[in-house]
């Protein structure tokens, strides 16, 4: 039999009980004991899951209450001042970081947070500061594994390794990572020397920084460091794991180290196997292959993966089969989908059905059970998706907008004669509990569709008055009809599946449920059509037609593994291109089509950032729009600034108008557009809706101005930054109407 490795686990609880029990703590109404008490119930259960299944290096310490970065911080007594100013005890430390504190011991922000690698999961970063001295704080690390010993397990703690670490961390002040490093290091060696205190046999250390793009410095500090630790922890098998790619850039100094093993991620890593190939694998060392997806839901196709095993086994003598990452990006079991039918579930794999994987895997591998091979064989005949469909069919005018954008821009500024500087919204004003109780309604089947559309109506109405009162000059409907950007669409396009309780960590307690692309897309019927038509019968200035672009719909979705991103991406690009087009035949002039998500999926590293990626997420939002009137104006928002990177890939989706936020972040961005000289009009929110914050009439008008410093006043548009659909009215209403103030203001002196 092979052994059998995880590389995590999901931990919020199979119905969110630690989400839940996190969030009642937050508001006082949970104690300290409560809550701990769900925690450890969560940990236990699923180590005797982990035993169950037959998993040999069952992890520990992978649990998190918030996140394992934040985990780190506090392992490494790297917490900055001002949360050790509060003088609360750890646990408080703990989630002051992760989300700030406000309340009779002080008032502080919390740590930033950042997407962790290619992943929709949310880090905490650390903050470095000058004087800090870190300590070593193993308490929890203890705790899980005793707990786990309790129950008769012994489990492999993993930890966060100090590359990663210090690759994440933001230095604030005058020290950089080398002048910390080795004080970093004298604790992960406190740390290991605890472990050996207790017996423990096998530990797991995660660096998955070392997929990225790795220079000759960066190459030295990792050796460096582990041939430090290596010198002081001899009697402790350390298993690094590796994740999210290939390691090729460091392969060779990792296999001269002293690691007992190597995991090495066989599903994202495109060039793992042939480094193994061409390079070899030390004899002496355990390769821990991950070939079962931790990011994916669908099931194992067993038969590539044992000839993958069979070919890596003439390079690597000791092999345990792994997890390609963590199981925390996946859902934590198919018994909780009650609605989804067996003929499909047979299809999925979450993370509960992932570790059965491995030990079905296992089985076939020593020669046992070889119907599990014959019936898993089934799922992967031809014809689960009709053939035709898979590609359709695309020349380069459904790529290409006609006329050029510069001549558009002429004939728009003459069709919609707008003021300079024109102001409008990102899409969603305030959601008020009356408007989700009465789509929840809608959805029980409380209130008939006719009863439901009479009440978005009357939202609509309101808001389009509102918005005249306002007098700002490109409406919206208001998005009253939306909980979520890709379910809404999902659920009118053909070839989706929702689940129920399918959740994955996003970041602390907040869970996504990413429906899932079972088939080909294709539209089901117009789906927002009605609605933006309405709200433009109702005034005459335009009213913006308002879509998630194809690349967010994709990125935010479980794709499918049987056909490319790209044909998905170029699928959904068709649907919604029809959504498009019959918002255009209904009258409206101004259609946005948001990709807050197209930066997500981004390669980590840069070779392949055209290969993989840009070139075909670029073209599926041109397909999108491709076909529209030169009158017809289309804009894009996305949710962040930070595309100096792929700046004049942004402008190439030849969109007229892009909106993004920038009142928070600094002005880089928009000195950099004008070096590029960026095409597409601007509108860089000049306030940040994430706070409830009303910004003054003088200071939005001091941004313009600094805006106007880089941007022609040609090619400016003045909104907040992102949809407003998560502030409160009042404050909302009072922020918009400065903004007009300030523009016209502006508008006298220019
Ligand atoms: N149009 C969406 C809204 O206004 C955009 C949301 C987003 O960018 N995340 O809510
Ligand atoms: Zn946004």
């Amino acid at each position: 039999m092979y052994s059998k490795a995880i590389i995590g686990y999901p931990r919020v609880g199979k119905l969110r009980e630690l989400k839940f029990s996190t969030e009642k703590y937050f508001r006082g109404e949970e104690s300290k004991e409560q809550l701990e008490a769900v925690a450890k119930s969560i940990r236990e259960e699923q180590w005797i899951l982990q035993k169950r299944k037959g998993i040999d290096f069952i992890p520990s310490n992978d649990f998190s209450f918030y996140d394992n970065m934040l985990d780190t911080i506090i392992l490494l007594g790297a917490i900055p001042k001002e949360y050790k100013n509060l003088k609360v005890d750890m646990l408080d430390t703990y989630f002051a970081m992760a989300r700030g504190y406000q309340g009779e011991k002080g008032d502080v922000k919390a740590l930033p947070m950042k997407k962790w690698f290619n992943t929709n999961y949310h880090y905490i970063v650390p903050i470095i500061e000058d004087d800090m001295k870190f300590t070593c704080n193993v308490d929890n690390l203890v705790k899980y594994y005793k707990e786990a010993l309790s129950l008769d397990i012994r489990t492999t703690p993993s930890i966060i390794g100090p590359f990663t670490f210090l690759k994440l961390a933001r230095f604030n002040g005058k020290k950089g990572i080398n002048d910390v490093c080795y004080d970093i290091l004298n604790i992960y060696n406190e740390v290991l020397s605890k472990l050996v205190s207790l017996e423990v046999e096998v530990v797991q250390v995660h660096e998955p920084y070392l997929v990225m793009d790795l220079n000759e410095e960066d190459k030295e500090l990792f050796t460096d460091l582990y041939t430090r630790l290596f010198t002081n922890s001899k009697s402790l098998k350390i298993v690094l794991q590796s994740y999210f790619g290939d390691i090729r850039d460091i392969y060779e100094e990792v296999c001269k180290l002293d690691f007992y093993g190597i995991g090495i991620d066989f599903i994202e890593g495109k060039q793992s196997l042939s480094l193994i190939k061409e390079k070899g694998f030390p004899k002496e060392k355990v390769l821990f292959a991950g070939i079962v997806n931790g990011k994916n839901i669908w099931r194992n196709d067993y038969s590539k993966t044992i000839e993958l095993i069979r070919e890596i086994e003439n390079y690597a003598d000791k092999i345990v089969l792994n997890t390609s990452c963590s199981l925390l990006h996946v859902p934590y079991t198919l018994d909780n989908e009650t609605n989804l039918e067996e003929d499909k579930k047979k299809y999925f794999a979450f993370a509960e059905e992932k570790l059965g994987e491995l030990e079905e895997l296992s089985k076939i591998l020593s020669g046992k059970e070889e119907n599990l091979l014959v019936k898993n064989k089934e799922l992967f005949k031809e014809g689960r998706i009709a053939e035709e469909n898979k590609h359709i069919v695309l020349n380069e005018e459904d790529f290409n907008r006609k006329p050029s954008r510069k001549e558009r821009k002429k004939i728009q500024k003459e069709f919609f004669k707008l003021p300079i500087l024109p102001t409008t919204t990102i899409g969603s004003f305030p959601q008020t509990k009356d408007v989700k109780v009465i789509r929840k309604k809608y959805k029980q089947g409380e209130i008939t569709s006719s009863e439901y559309d009479k009440e978005i109506k009357n939202y609509i109405k309101d808001v389009i008055k509102l918005q005249e009162d306002l007098d700002i000059d490109v409406l919206v409907h208001g998005e009253y009809e939306r909980n979520d950007m890709v379910e809404y669409f999902g659920e009118n396009l053909n070839g989706y599946l929702f689940t129920e309780k399918a959740w994955v960590q996003s970041y602390g307690t907040r869970c996504v449920k990413p429906p899932i692309i079972w088939g080909d897309i294709t539209r089901i019927k117009p789906i927002t059509v009605e609605y933006s038509k309405y709200a433009q019968s109702l005034t005459k200035k335009p009213v913006k037609g308002m879509l998630t672009g194809p690349v967010t719909i994709l990125n935010w979705s479980f794709p499918r593994e049987d056909i490319s991103l790209r044909d998905m991406a170029f699928q959904i690009g068709g649907a919604i291109r029809d959504e498009v087009l019959d918002l255009e035949k209904a009258g409206i002039k101004i259609i946005q089509i948001d990709e807050a998500a197209i930066k997500e999926k981004l390669p980590l590293r840069k070779a392949d950032w055209y290969t993989e990626y840009l070139d075909w997420a670029i073209k599926a939002f041109r397909l999108v729009h491709s076909k529209v009137e030169a009158t017809t104006q289309i804009h894009t928002h996305m949710c962040y600034s930070e595309f100096k990177d792929i700046v004049k890939d942004i402008d190439n989706m030849d969109a007229d108008v892009i909106s993004f936020e920038s009142s928070k972040s600094n002005l880089d961005i928009v000195e950099y557009l004008k070096q590029v000289n960026f095409e597409t009009e601007v509108g860089p929110g000049v306030y940040d809706i994430h706070s409830p914050r009303v910004p003054s009439k003088k200071e939005i008008i001091c941004l313009i101005k600094k805006l106007r410093e880089n941007i022609d006043k040609e090619d400016l548009w003045i909104n907040p930054d992102c949809g407003l659909k998560t502030r409160g009215e009042k404050e909302t209403i009072e922020s918009l109407r400065n903004m007009v103030k300030a523009t016209k203001e502006i508008r006298e002196v220019i």
